[in-house]
């Protein structure tokens, strides 16, 4: 197992309830910086590994893209996504 140290860009939370949150991740860092992850917003643009359920509603209980660390710089990068679906929701009103 490869160790993170908690930092800006890693914190892993091992007393979580939850922990570890996904399948596939035991044993590797996980990093919980991302709990709610901010590209839920870009809906089937976000990159991740997301199904929809019967409802429609999006769900990312497969996907582990903001749990990994090395993945950080990336989805910092689609923080300019994520303001331009704040601007347009801003302009609708909603
Ligand atoms: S599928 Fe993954 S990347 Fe996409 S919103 Fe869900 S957790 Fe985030």
């Amino acid at each position: 197992m490869k160790e993170e140290k908690n930092s800006s860009r890693f914190f892993e939370n091992r007393d979580c309830q939850y922990f570890p949150c996904h399948a596939g991740m035991e044993g590797e860092p996980l990093n919980c910086l991302f709990c709610y992850c901010p590209l839920y917003a870009l809906g089937r643009a976000c990159g991740g590994d997301y199904a929809y359920n019967e409802r429609g509603i999006k769900d990312c209980s497969a996907c582990t893209f903001p749990h990994r660390p090395e993945n950080y710089d990336r989805l910092l990068a689609r923080y300019g996504d994520i303001m331009k679906v704040v601007r347009r929701a801003d302009e609708e009103g909603v």
